[in-house]
């Protein structure tokens, strides 16, 4: 597994070095958040480790950007502050976790594994499959140039749909994922909901995204 640190400070680095590569990672450092964003386009690492205040390209920017170029890489920030807002800001970024300064490395290390063990979901505020967009942060839902407009219960159902992708999700699955303890898992809600979202999603598309699997549920796919 190979990890990608971004981080100014020396001491930080050399510290966050030696302990991944002492747990048997491979690992490259930069201290320059434009130079991050190079590494992090040319090379497929499996986790960034990336500190916010940063010289040329701050922590935040770096990860938008390469979010908006379509890459993943599970993320992990490191900040000196640990306000709710950092964090907020931090998470809309597209970082998958969040470490505040000074902590202590086998923290570090764990939630490294922890990335590690994900399994590759979309991450970041914006989801796409196929034409269909929605973000998160906005919650505004567009199928090519046509703006659907979803209420929040629809809207939770798409985002499950749209966060795993490819993958079929049981009526159990998406219903414990969106409803709440009150949700009833022989009642006919999900159902009655994957209803109204084909007709505001996949009605007068070329293509239809929802996919019914007989027998187990649902798959949300461009793909036949
Ligand atoms: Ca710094």
């Amino acid at each position: 597994m190979r990890i990608l640190v971004v981080e100014d400070e020396p001491g930080i680095a050399n510290f966050v070095r030696q302990g991944l590569q002492e747990a048997g990672y491979a690992v490259d450092v930069t201290w320059d958040g434009q130079e991050g964003l190079a590494y992090a386009l040319a090379t497929e690492y499996d986790v960034l480790v990336l500190d916010i205040m940063l010289p040329r390209m701050n922590g935040l920017d770096l990860l938008r950007e390469l979010r908006e170029q379509g890459n993943k890489t599970p993320t992990l920030m490191l900040t000196a502050r640990d306000t709710v807002e950092d964090r907020v800001i931090g998470l809309d970024a597209g970082a998958d976790d969040y470490l505040v300064k000074p902590f202590a490395f086998p923290e570090l290390l764990a939630r490294v594994r922890a990335l590690l063990r994900r399994p590759p979901l979309q991450t970041g505020t914006v989801l796409v499959a196929g034409d269909l967009e929605m973000d998160t942060s906005t919650r505004q839902v567009q199928r090519g140039e046509r703006l659907i407009d979803l209420s929040p219960r629809e809207f939770a159902v798409l985002e499950y749909l749209m966060r795993h992708p490819n993958q079929v999700l049981t009526r159990t699955q998406i219903g414990e994922h969106v409803w709440d303890l009150c949700f009833y898992n022989e009642s006919n809600v999900v159902d009655v909901y994957i209803g109204y979202l084909r007709r505001k999603v996949d009605t007068d598309s070329d293509y239809p995204l929802i996919h019914t699997v007989r027998g187990v549920g649902y798959r949300l796919s461009a793909e036949e």
